[in-house]
This record gives C-alpha cells, sequence and structure tokens, in this order.
C-alpha cells in the first residue's frame, strides 16, 4: 500500500510537471511517455513495497523461530539466558529482586521408556502449554533443555518464588498426563529447584549453577524420605541389628550425595532381589536378607574417590 501510494505521488508529480510551463513546454509526446513512465513507476513501487513485506515477515519468523523451542512453544535455551542476562542488569540498576525456579521432570525417562518417546513429546509440549497458561508476564517460562525448564520471576522475592513454585507443581501433578498412572508417584510430577539474585548469585551462571544445586538437593532429599521409609521396612530385624542399619542408612546416603549418577540404585537392586528371591521361594526371612544386602552392596563407594566412581 505504501508502494503504491509513493508509486503514485510520484507519478502524478511527473505528469503534473508537464503543465507546469516554467518547467517544460507542453508537447503531447512527452505526456504520452511521461504517462507510461508513470504506470512503470507504480508498478515498480507496488513491486518493491511487496517484496520489503515478505522481507519483514520473513524477518519476524525467522526471530521467532530463533527464539522458540520447536517441541514446547516455550523460550528456548539461547533465548532465556539472554533475556535472563537482560533482566539481572535491570534488576542491579533498580536494585530490586529477581528469582529463578528450575523445574525437572520426576522419572521422565521412565515414562518414555514406558509409553514411547511420541507420547514423551506430546508430554513435554503439553507442559509447555500448561507453563505457558500459568506463568503471567512480566514472568516468563523456558525449556532449559531435555526435561528441564526454567521460570524466571522479575521482581519475585523468595517467598514469592517459593509459593509459585508450589502452586506449578500441585498444578503439573494434577494434570493428567497421557499413562502417568503408570510412574512410580502414579503421576508425572516435577522437582524445584530456587535461586534468588542477589543472595544466591548475581549473574546469570551463578544463579542457574544454584537452581540447579537446590534442584538436586529437593530431588535428593525428597528420595531419601522415600529411601528411609524403605528401609524401615525391615520389621523383621533385631534392635541390635536396627541399630546397625540405622547408621548404615547414613552412610548410604552420602553414596547418593556422592555419586548423583546412579542414586536410586541400591533400591532398584534391592527390589529386584527381593523380586527374584520371592520368585524362587525363598523364606520370608531369606528374602528380607537379600534384600538388605543388596542396599549395603555399594557401602565400599563411601572410600573411592570421587573421580574414580564417576570416571
Ligand atoms: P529423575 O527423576 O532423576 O529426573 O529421572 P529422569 O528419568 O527424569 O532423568 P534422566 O536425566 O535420567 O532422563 C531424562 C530423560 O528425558 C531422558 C530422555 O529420554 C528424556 N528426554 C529429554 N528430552 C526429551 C525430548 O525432547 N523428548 C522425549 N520424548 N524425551 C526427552
Ligand atoms: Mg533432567
Ligand atoms: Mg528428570
Amino acid at each position: 500500500r505504501v508502494g503504491i501510494l509513493v508509486g503514485s505521488l510520484a507519478g502524478l508529480a511527473l505528469l503534473a510537471s508537464n503543465f507546469i510551463p516554467f518547467l517544460r513546454h507542453f508537447a503531447a509526446q512527452t505526456f504520452q511517455l511521461d504517462l507510461v513512465n508513470a504506470g512503470v513507476i507504480v508498478l515498480l513501487s507496488w513491486f518493491i513495497g511487496g517484496l520489503s513485506d515478505i522481507e519483514a515477515e520473513t524477518r519476524n519468523t525467522l526471530a521467532h523461530l530463533a527464539d522458540t523451542d520447536g517441541l514446547t512453544g516455550l523460550y528456548n535455551h539461547r533465548c532465556f539466558q539472554e533475556r535472563l542476562r537482560d533482566l539481572l542488569e535491570e534488576a542491579e540498576k533498580n536494585n530490586t529482586p529477581l528469582s529463578l525456579l528450575l523445574l525437572d521432570l520426576d522419572h521422565f525417562k521412565f515414562y518414555n521408556d514406558t509409553q514411547g518417546h511420541q507420547k514423551g513429546d506430546r508430554a513435554l509440549a503439553e507442559l509447555g502449554e500448561l507453563l505457558s497458561r500459568l506463568v503471567p508476564a512480566p514472568y516468563f517460562a523456558a525449556r532449559y533443555g531435555g526435561e528441564e525448564f526454567v521460570v524466571v520471576l522479575p521482581g519475585a522475592t523468595r517467598q514469592e518464588a517459593q509459593s509459585f513454585g508450589e502452586y506449578l507443581a500441585e498444578k503439573i501433578a494434577s494434570h493428567s498426563f497421557e499413562g502417568a498412572h503408570n510412574l512410580p508417584q502414579g503421576r508425572l510430577t516435577a522437582s524445584f529447584g530456587l535461586a534468588c539474585y542477589p543472595e544466591d548469585g548475581s549473574s546469570a551462571q551463578e544463579l542457574v549453577e544454584a537452581a540447579d544445586h537446590a534442584l538436586y538437593q529437593a530431588k535428593y532429599s525428597r528420595r531419601l524420605h522415600f529411601y528411609f521409609s524403605v528401609v524401615d521396612r525391615f520389621r523383621a530385624l533385631s534392635r541390635s541389628e536396627r541399630e546397625l542399619f540405622n547408621s548404615l542408612k547414613i552412610l548410604l546416603a552420602l553414596i547418593n550425595v556422592r555419586d548423583r549418577y546412579t542414586y536410586g540404585h541400591s533400591e532398584r537392586v534391592g527390589d529386584y532381589a527381593a523380586a527374584l528371591a520371592q520368585k524362587l521361594g525363598l523364606p520370608p526371612a531369606e528374602v528380607e536378607l537379600l534384600r538388605c544386602g543388596a542396599y549395603l552392596h555399594d557401602i565400599g563407594k563411601v572410600e573411592v574417590p570421587f573421580t574414580v566412581l564417576n570416571k
């Protein structure tokens, strides 16, 4: 439209110049030529206007694609980092708080293994949609990578971010993701880690690191709780055995803290060992004995250097 308008004005000016005596002598032939020229100008301007329209549209689409995660429709990792850096600068300038929630889906590998990756993808997309619906501006959510998401809360204090995180956790847990009833908790849940500017860090990297640490702590303490409750099932133990076991529990907790990769492993070995023993028809006391043994089988890891353990 702008192209046609500009072209028409230019064409009209060209034609009008034929009628201004001190500019030119009017000649029918020149006027005819100018009529053609004016038409060409309008067409060319229309064409160039159209091209710049397409260019602007393409530019917008590309900018959108560069900032968006294809699966979830949320901001991607690159855009998140960029925006977080800008927001931190602003927070520093205005002396306002900023909080960061890092969120990791629980047992998502298990979900993929049991439901298939297609449904896994669908669950991630659904979570993306849920987050974009639940997170109000100026807060925003992004996909950090894999089954990990972040929510940036500019202006939010620790308490505010904490209660917002609890609200999100509640909403995610109560959302019905297909096939989630097969998961260990009977639904798809997420664990959260919270970090706040300026207490936990002043750069984007420090904040993400602090949130990651908090996330791991949260996940781990929940599992530790679960773990202790499993260990406490050993009713058959005598009092002295139970005391011994209680102190060993602390050692096992230590292994879990040191070895992030295999945590949960002792529980699984315990469950498998007991299941196999039952299948073999061993007497209950021996099943329990096997289970105890399985829980303790990695106890030697406490003394193995971290670098060797995670090699
Ligand atoms: P935890 O409770 O300890 O967080 O266990 P987890 O299984 O969620 O964590 P882990 O890091 O072992 O596995 C993450 C899984 O997320 C592995 C991978 O198959 C899945 N995943 C990551 N990105 C995608 C994706 O884009 N699509 C699908 N379908 N799965 C993904
Ligand atoms: Mg993860
Ligand atoms: Mg996970």
